[in-house]
């Protein structure tokens, strides 16, 4: 992409309303545009990381096993009534009505919907295990939308729901859920600590809450910081294996890691006093285990292999998508602007050039341009008519982990500058070794 034809509204100016960098840096990269309270458009910039991180979320589920779909983000409320859900949920729904007075509701999540569309399908334990899931907007009237993406009214979820037979199945599922996520996390460059938590309106009593450390998180949090160095890594997981998927569940969540709704003073003393944190974390995801909470009053039933009739055993499990944005900028940045970890960045490398007008200059940035789109990689290339200071400027803000630098002094002894927006360190090379140290660095994407 050629920057004098994109389309980046950068702001020069912090903007007054935003009180936490996350946001602060979205809006000053021409990232996102407030509509109305908790309310976004995404600008491309923005648009394209939030694909990125649905790409990854996508990958993971289907490594694990999970099936997409799509369904609507408007519900009829009668599905809601027949789980208890409708009166239950509150003022955070918002309720609709159609032209013929039907009562209607932008979905929070979708639980019901999900029951609804499996019993009117599926009747035989020989369909299970089945676990479906989308990505798709859910609108939640929060009472306080802030801080950005991070608390909007309308927000962009991954949604799964496991159907089993019976617990032991269940069970599975919940910790494929959580393997699962924690590589989906681990490849947007985050490590996010999955935390003993309340339940809440889903129910049940198994729930673990995935949660990102940092200082304006809204969970006050307490663990044994044993746990942030655990790294699920590149270990192969046969997610059909339940001893080994339960194994590596025992390995994430022995050391004490608790939120405030389940925090244990008295366990939490015996953790030796060097590591005991008392902190704050953002969550970005949930899974939950609620046997048949729906699957009874919804009449989602199968016959089992004894020819019995027996209600399914599900669980719900979340990622927020949208949210996860404002969690990687608060977790990835300093005083310039976002540091993108490579795995979601919207570009995967800037090109500077600082003499635009310059024909060898010219001449090399195409080069690089159409040689690094030959690797599969697009290139953001400032290629305005701007000064140095200016294009570097914007190049940290908006954070693409790597720049290239080419200017005609550099040219003139065969080499541009290859820059990593983390540790600000440069080196010289050649164009072609720049191009091929880009590619080596994508290439495991
Ligand atoms: P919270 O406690 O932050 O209100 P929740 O527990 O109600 O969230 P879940 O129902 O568990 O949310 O939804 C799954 C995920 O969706 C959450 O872990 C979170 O990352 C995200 N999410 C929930 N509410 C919002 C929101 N208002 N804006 C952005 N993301 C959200
Ligand atoms: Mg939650």
């Amino acid at each position: 992409m050629r920057l004098s034809r994109y389309f980046l509204p950068v702001l020069k100016e912090n903007p007054a309303d935003a009180q936490i960098v996350s946001h602060r840096y979205m809006l000053r990269a021409g990232m996102i545009r407030q509509q109305a309270a908790g309310i976004y458009s995404w600008l491309p910039l923005g648009f394209r990381v939030l694909r990125r991180i649905e790409e990854i979320v996508h990958q993971e589920q289907v490594r694990a096993g999970h099936i997409p779909l799509l369904m609507p983000t408007l519900q009829p409320a009668d599905l809601w009534r027949e789980s208890g859900r409708y009166d239950d949920y509150g003022q955070e729904m918002l309720r609709i009505k159609d032209r013929h007075e039907r009562d209607m509701l932008y979905g929070p999540t979708n639980e019901e919907m999900i029951t609804d569309i499996f019993r009117s399908h599926v009747s035989s334990y020989k369909d299970l295990p089945l676990t479906l899931y989308h990505i798709q907007w859910k609108f939640r009237d929060e009472l306080r939308p802030r801080f950005g993406v991070m608390r909007g009214r309308e927000f962009l979820m991954k949604d799964g729901y496991n159907f089993d037979i019976d617990k032991d199945a269940a069970l599975h599922a919940y910790n494929r859920h959580m393997v699962s996520y924690l590589r989906t996390y681990e490849r947007m460059g985050l490590t996010a600590i999955p935390m003993r938590a309340a339940s809440g309106p889903i129910g049940g009593d198994n729930t673990h809450e995935f949660l990102v450390l940092a200082n304006t998180g809204e969970s006050e949090v307490f663990y044994d910081d044993r746990v942030t160095s655990l790294k699920l890594g590149a270990r192969d997981i046969d997610y059909d294996d339940r001893s080994q998927v339960a194994e590596v569940c025992k390995e994430f969540t022995t050391l004490y890691a608790r939120t405030d709704e389940t925090h244990d003073q008295a366990v939490f003393d015996q953790i030796p006093e060097a590591h005991r944190k008392v902190g704050r974390g953002i969550e970005v995801g949930q899974i939950f285990y609620f046997s048949t909470k729906y699957s009874e009053p919804m009449g989602a039933v199968v016959v089992n292999d004894k020819g019995e009739r027996v209600p399914v055993h599900m669980g719900s499990h979340g990622i927020g998508v949208s949210r996860l944005l404002g969690a990687i900028i608060e977790a990835s940045h300093d005083d310039k602007g976002i540091i993108w970890p490579e795995g979601v960045t919207p570009f995967p490398v800037g090109i500077v050039n600082l003499k635009q007008g310059d024909s060898a200059a010219d001449a090399a940035c195409e080069g690089l341009y159409k040689a690094l789109k030959a690797k599969g990689l697009e290139a953001l290339y400032d290629d305005r008519d701007e000064r140095a200071g200016a294009k570097f400027a914007t190049m940290d803000l908006i954070g693409l982990p790597w720049r290239i630098t080419v200017g005609p002094r550099g040219l003139a002894n065969g080499v541009v500058e290859l820059t990593s927006r983390r540790t600000g360190e440069s080196e010289e090379m050649s164009p072609e070794a720049a191009v091929d140290r880009v590619a080596q660095i994508y290439a495991g994407r």
